[in-house]
């Protein structure tokens, strides 16, 4: 933040949020700008005031950094592989040609310049910063000059036909802006240039038009509602109270869709605030319920926060994998006999949430996009509650749901994320069930992980008055400030979440008593947490799933030593799901863990594996192993190979037999993990003997 307008507002304070309708200054502020939210109770640091510095985090950044980005370049800038920049440069003028893609192509290439953004923030590689502008140069001659930017359309319309725009609700026009919105308040914040936020401000000040004079044409066409998240964060960024006023009436008008058009599937069948379950399209709801917590920070509605609480309670409590993956079907109806009991009102919806309890194994859809979108949303409920469980369902998510949606070398990507895989299940999924290098019909998933991973550490700490919150654990430094301008820098040290022991050092810390707030994870033991400022044990709450919080004026070289008690653990589902009864999965701190099927001897299948409870069967090896050029833990425990003989093709029912169970020492491997090494068979849970 500049030292300027750090002075400005220490000395003035309410005249700085006047002042600050002028655009901020460069590098404030962070992800997610919450530093004058009235309903929020934090505040991210900025983009790169938190780095990475050993461990797991700093080599999953570093191999986004030197691969993930670069190698999806290659794919986007090929015309070959994806046509997403030829279809700029072809709306541009810059280059002939016809469209091609999927219609959310433009948002999709928008992430992966966010990406970039995020990568140029921590390296400032000036070839990088280069690279930005010359395409920024070509989307800004791509969109057109009432704001309107939407490649599929502008292309034929430049060609001299005529082409009508938000003719079709499935053409994602919405999605593609707000993309463009989020990506250039990234990159700002990042270079303090105005030329990306210039075309965010023509695509919101177009959309706002639209919202004026076709409010039902521009709720109806509300699909995957990204604008609904970058129109608050422009808002936040140029403190234009027309885009806040915007971003309200976006949620408003949902309700003008009229009955015969609204569905579940795009979470439109009825006003939002009625709602009071996920439901429909997993990315779209998530995308939805992100944007409305986001409207909420800024306007302070209880109505929408008692919606979007009880939404949240909905899937943690019933529609949640152990994964944090959501949107458990491929196709279904809805809403399942829910409120409408006429088969009338029954209509499909794909890519879902299910019912309650429905989360099936083998077929599970869990788009890649869905887990990032949840993750969206956990965090910015986090930033409205200040409630730890919300940070656990994050972490749960980010390790278990957003990191499988790529390879750990970091070329191949997840659209969909089962949590077992069989080869004897030949039924014809419309997803691949292993990576792919490339998925041209539908590239939405592969930017949306990198830029997760590009931007994760901005999750690592954040700020309200007086207190430093420590949301997630991994090796890193922080050095940055208050809004009032009071600094604080520090480095954690740990192997987390190999190891469950954390070790800040402070560097330099306000001379004032400053909170700081540790999260105790949900998934501890309670009893087992300690912690010692300086070696000394400080007596009090550590409860799972709260933050326990230290206050005093901290001192340079003042040491904060937290110890988890990580330890591998056998957990259950409850019984409504049918899918995993009686069967066992293990976790590992916030690791789901995950049975591969070329770790198993030979001789024993994937299906004939069970584990048990007793406590001899909980003798867990762990081992430092690579997989894929990561560094891994592996987990390793007695457990048995049932004896059951293999089922016949066709066979789909027989007496059963008494097994002949034999032990054998099962290796695991983390979930995020799994299909690095082939085409291999997967299970998260297995049976209890
Ligand atoms: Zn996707």
């Amino acid at each position: 933040m500049s030292n300027v307008i750090v002075w400005f507002r220490r000395f003035f304070p309410l005249v700085g949020v006047l002042v600050l309708a002028i655009p901020a200054a460069a590098g404030e502020r962070a992800l997610i700008d919450t530093t004058r939210s009235p309903s929020a109770k934090m505040y991210m640091v900025d983009l790169a005031d938190t780095r990475w510095t050993t461990g797991f985090w700093a080599e999953r950044f570093a191999v986004c950094r030197t691969t993930m980005v670069p190698h999806m370049w290659e794919i986007l800038s090929s015309d070959t592989e994806s046509h997403a920049w030829a279809n700029y440069r072809i709306a541009a003028g810059l280059q002939k040609g016809t469209f091609s893609g999927p219609p959310f192509n433009d948002g999709d290439f928008l992430k992966w310049f966010e990406a970039l953004a995020q990568v140029y923030a921590v390296t400032r590689d000036p070839a990088i910063d280069r690279q930005m502008d010359e395409i920024i140069a070509v989307v800004a001659k791509a969109q057109r000059e009432d704001g309107y930017l939407h490649t599929q359309t502008i292309i034929p319309q430049r060609n001299g036909e005529p082409t009508k725009e938000f003719a079709d609700r499935e053409h994602f026009e919405t999605y593609n802006m707000g993309h463009l919105i989020t990506a250039a308040c990234v990159h700002y914040r990042v270079t303090g240039k105005t030329t990306l936020l210039d075309c965010a401000r023509k695509a919101a000040d177009y959309i706002d038009h639209l919202c004026k004079t076709k409010p039902q044409e521009l709720a109806r066409n509300a699909i995957c509602p990204s604008h609904y998240m970058g129109i608050v964060e422009l808002y936040r960024t140029t403190r234009e109270p027309r885009y806040l006023e915007l971003a309200k009436q976006l949620i408003e008008i949902r309700s003008l869709v009229p009955p015969e058009v609204g569905s579940d599937q795009n979470q439109d069948r009825m006003p939002f605030r009625a709602m009071t379950q996920a439901v429909g399209h997993a990315v779209r709801a998530n995308y939805l319920y992100a944007g409305v917590a986001d409207v909420f920070a800024e306007s302070g509605d209880d109505s929408l926060l008692k919606t979007i609480t009880a939404i949240a309670d909905n899937v943690a409590g019933q529609k949640l994998y152990i994964t944090g993956m959501t949107g458990a079907i491929y196709d279904g109806a809805s809403p399942d006999g829910v409120n409408y009991k006429q088969h009338k009102f029954i209509k499909t919806i794909h890519q879902a949430y299910g019912r309650d309890y429905q989360l099936p194994n083998l077929t599970a859809y869990n788009e890649t996009c869905a887990t990032i979108g949840y993750g969206m949303w956990t965090w910015r409920m986090l930033e409205l509650t200040g409630e730890a469980h919300y940070a656990d369902l994050f972490e749960q998510t980010l390790y278990n749901g957003v990191l499988p949606g790529i390879s750990l070398e970091g070329k191949d990507y997840f659209y969909v994320n089962a949590l077992k895989k069989l080869e004897d299940f030949k039924w014809p999924m419309r997803w691949s069930r292993t990576r792919e290098s490339n998925m041209p019909v539908s590239f939405c998933c592969p930017p949306n992980v990198v830029r997760t991973i590009a931007e994760a550490h901005n999750y690592v700490y954040s700020l309200s008055k007086d207190t430093l919150w420590v949301n997630l654990y991994g090796a890193s430094t922080l050095d940055t400030a208050w809004i009032d301008g009071a600094r604080i820098k520090l480095t954690q040290e740990t192997d987390y979440p190999w190891s469950g022991a954390v070790k800040f050092t402070i560097t330099e810390a306000p001379a004032r008593d400053v909170a700081v707030k540790l999260r105790i994870p949900g998934w501890s033991r309670a009893g087992t947490a300690t912690l010692k400022i300086n070696g000394q044990s400080v007596e009090g709450q550590l409860a799972p799933g709260t933050y326990a919080a230290v206050k005093r004026t901290w001192k340079s070289g003042d040491v904060i030593s937290l110890l988890l008690d990580v330890q591998p653990s056998l957990w259950e589902a409850n019984p409504l799901v049918e899918e995993t009864t009686d069967q066992l999965a293990v976790r590992f701190g916030p690791l789901v863990y995950c049975l591969e099927s070329n770790e198993l001897p030979a001789g024993v299948r994937l299906t004939d594996v069970a584990l048990a409870l007793d406590e001899s069967h909980r003798q867990f090896k762990p081992a430092r192993e690579r997989i894929a050029g990561a560094n891994v833990m592996t987990l390793t425990l007695p457990a048995y190979a049932m004896g059951r003989s293999p089922w016949t093709p066709g066979q789909l029912y027989r007496e059963a037999a008494l097994p002949a169970p034999r032990e054998f020492p099962l290796k695991l491997v983390p979930y995020f993990a799994w299909g690095n090494r082939g085409n291999t068979e997967m299970s998260v849970w297995l049976p209890m003997r």
